[in-house]
């Protein structure tokens, strides 16, 4: 990582200013500094140094991006209503409404505080978000300051700093992602890693350190052999290389367990040329020169992504064999990669048609994301929608016309057609991709195209629907159309779902006392009676395992107050605190926490499986058996950090398992297991072989599963074909 400026003054700034290529207003900017400066007065940060040196650094980040003068202006008072007895009032005669608003905006987001860290969250999103829809230039500004705050966190207390950390992870980082602001996302993520899960950043940094020099003249000869081919045909081409992300190597080796080698993008070199033209040229000299690898070809100069970015990419060999990546694209389309959305202040001038429509895309989401806000009875599922529906993996299908989608990983053909309409989505009845009926849960890949077949008199969503979905947006409209359309159904399945939760915890409450009894959960989720209660359970506004432990409460309360002695808090209460974390695994008593599989030991469902707290990021789970795992936990260095851990009944995900198969050595074989393997449309991560001696050879592949049932049958199948000798699970 390149050495961080940690504070910028007043000089800086106006530097800055004078190379930039917006025109700024100097005197509005310097008036800004002196009104933020007698603000501040001799107030300091944690670490001692002139809190005015804060807005200002916060000033320049913004500058660098081209952002106009009221946003520097804002940048430089971001803090004055907050911290000092500036009033909004004085901010507006002084630098007019637009800025007011944008310091009423910063200031209103900083504000809440919350004790429970995901109402928080939720609560600062739709904060933010309400502020971005009025003026987007708002949270360009917070994720500046934001940014500024990690550069000079260190001086901060240790939990405070995890937490800040973890909330830029979380809820900054994939905003700055779905706005497109690359630089700003990087850098976040980077700074949050640190402080998360220092040691493999530590060991990443190294690996990277140590092959430094290596990857510098692999990237200097490529370099070379393309710049010698262009020659004179092309002026002003910039080539660099480039380095992932320590982030995005920790997601691939860390979470997705790739080799670093595996990575085809830690090699990468970057071309910036002047017009459109240029970059298919520079195209056509690459595929020339090196061999392209099959399916890595991407145009997002054609079809842009979401958040705008547009660029080529391609994967070629180079004549050793190394894989690395190429990424081409003009110097506007670099700017609009860096910053996003806040390149659109610098070429507002030439902007084009589309840019203002990926605008108003971005702004749209925003919008989309409030009003669902709107639907959903539970303030934290906007904290889902964020994590869900601004994952980093997106697929892009397309429909028959050509226009493209682009969908969270592992949507469905159902979420495909909640994205196009509601309508569509509502009268739909199956779907083709590429021209093949598909089963309503398959999942979509990129570049498939979907074409969804409807009936005009369509029976309308099915229930199960609900569970198969994987984005927010498309459950919502779900729930919705039952919401409207099916209350009275709602009502006699949601009491029928009630009825069998009650009797499967061997709670029976007297007909009289039920409604008074769920009085308070009947209120706290908006309901006006038990029909309404019910309804919404039936429509899947209530979910029944999230309310269930507050039933028993009451249950427990109402019944059996005399009868048992109570119990210990502990043993009463620790199976209530188990949360869903969303990789298939319950941790016992740790509310909302990240999810690794441990690579050591591979752990499936099914396996009795324990976790351990790391030190910074979330808990990895192993196999009891696993040798990494004490024998006798009570004894062992560090008991506190293993807990207790558990597979949930319902298991979407998918995990990784290697096997080794020892086979005699023929022809063909391992055609005829990759074959085998995808005729059960299992995905293969890895694969490879060597021979053996006595004419046999041993293949290792690593496949993706649901389960250790699905793994013992995937064997079983293996096992009958030609020439197998034995299969065992690594
Ligand atoms: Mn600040």
């Amino acid at each position: 990582m390149n050495t961080v400026v940690h504070y910028q003054d007043f000089d800086e700034l106006m530097s800055l200013l004078d190379k930039s290529n917006v025109k700024y207003n100097k005197r509005k900017i310097k008036k800004a500094y002196e009104f933020a400066n007698l603000a501040h007065g001799d107030q300091r940060r944690v670490s001692g140094v002139p809190f005015i040196l804060h807005p200002t650094s916060v000033a320049c980040i913004v500058a660098e991006m081209g952002m106009d003068t009221d946003s520097v202006v804002a940048a430089l008072l971001h803090d004055t209503v907050e911290d000092t007895d500036t009033t909004l009032d004085e901010i507006k005669v002084n630098f007019g409404e637009e800025v007011m608003n944008l310091v009423d905006g910063l200031t209103k987001i900083s504000k809440i505080k919350y004790t429970d860290r995901e109402e928080r969250q939720a609560e600062n999103v739709r904060k933010m978000l309400i502020a971005m829809s009025n003026d987007i230039r708002v949270i360009i500004v917070k994720l500046a300051d934001r940014v500024h705050n990690m550069r000079t966190i260190e001086c901060v207390k240790d939990q405070k700093r995890r937490d800040k950390a973890l909330e830029c992870m979380e809820v900054y980082a994939p905003i700055a992602h779905r706005l497109g602001m690359k630089a700003i996302k990087d850098e976040l993520e980077d700074l949050s890693m640190r402080y998360l899960d220092p040691i493999a950043y530590n060991e990443i940094e190294q690996q990277l350190e140590l092959t430094e020099n290596e990857r510098n003249a692999f990237i200097e000869q490529i370099k070379k052999k393309i710049l010698d081919k262009i020659g004179f045909s092309m002026s002003h081409v910039t080539i660099s290389g480039r380095v992932k992300s320590v982030v995005s190597i920790y997601r691939k080796t860390y979470m997705q367990g790739k080799e670093m080698d595996q990575i085809f993008d830690v090699f990468a070199v970057r071309v910036i040329v002047n017009t459109i033209a240029d970059c298919y040229n520079v195209l056509g000299i690459v595929h020339d020169i090196f061999t392209p690898v099959q399916n890595r070809f991407k145009d997002y100069i054609a079809s842009p992504k979401s958040n705008m970015y547009q660029s080529l990419h391609t994967t070629v060999f180079d004549k050793n064999g190394i894989p690395f990546e190429v990424q081409i694209r003009t110097y506007e389309m670099h700017h609009t990669a860096e910053y996003g959305i806040a390149a659109h202040w610098k070429y507002k001038l030439k902007l084009r048609g589309t840019k203002q429509d990926k605008i108003d895309e971005n702004l749209t989401w925003i919008r989309q994301v409030l009003e669902e806000q709107n639907l959903a009875e539970d303030s934290t599922e906007i904290v889902k929608a964020i994590k869900y529906d601004l994952s980093y993996n997106e697929v892009y299908v397309m429909t028959p016309k050509g226009d493209v989608i682009n969908l969270p990983a592992g949507s469905t053909v159902i979420d495909m057609a909640y994205a196009i309409h509601s309508g569509v989505g509502n009268r739909m009845v199956g779907a083709k991709v590429n021209g093949r009926i598909v089963p309503i849960d398959y999942k979509v890949k990129s570049s498939d195209i979907v074409e969804i077949l409807t009936q005009k008199e369509g029976t309308g969503p099915k229930r199960d629907w609900l569970k198969i979905v994987k984005t927010n947006s498309a459950r919502s409209k779900i729930r919705n159309w039952f919401k409207k359309e099916k209350r009275d159904e709602n009502i006699v399945e949601g009491k029928s779902m009630f009825e069998h939760e009650l009797k499967k915890a061997g709670m029976q409450f007297a007909d009289e006392d039920l409604e008074e009894c769920l009085q308070p959960i009947i209120q706290r989720h908006h309901c006006n009676s038990l029909d309404d209660f019910y309804a919404s359970i039936g429509y899947g506004g209530i979910q029944l395992w999230k309310i269930m432990p507050r039933v028993k409460d009451i249950y427990t309360k109402q019944y059996k107050k005399s009868d048992e002695p109570e119990k210990p808090i502990s043993e009463e209460r620790s199976p209530k605190r188990r949360r869903r974390v969303g990789s298939g695994v319950t941790v016992e008593g740790l509310e909302d926490c990240l999810i690794k599989f441990s690579r050591c030991c591979n752990p499936l469902p099914g396996d009795d499986i324990i976790g351990y707290i790391t030190r910074g990021f979330g808990v990895s789970i192993h196999k009891r058996s696993c040798t990494n795992v004490p024998e006798n936990i009570s004894d062992s260095e560090e008991p506190e950090r293993w807990v207790n851990a558990h597979w949930e009944e319902e298991i979407h995900e998918s995990f990784q398992s290697t096997l080794e198969i020892v086979c005699n050595d023929r022809t063909g074989f391992l055609a005829d297991v990759t074959r085998e393997l995808s005729n059960m449309r299992i995905f293969i991560t890895m694969i490879n072989s060597r021979e053996l001696k006595d004419n046999q050879a041993m293949v290792t592949i690593t496949i993706e599963i649901n389960s250790m049932d699905h793994l013992r049958s995937v064997m079983a199948h293996l096992a009958q074909i030609n020439g197998i000798v034995s299969i065992t699970r690594v």
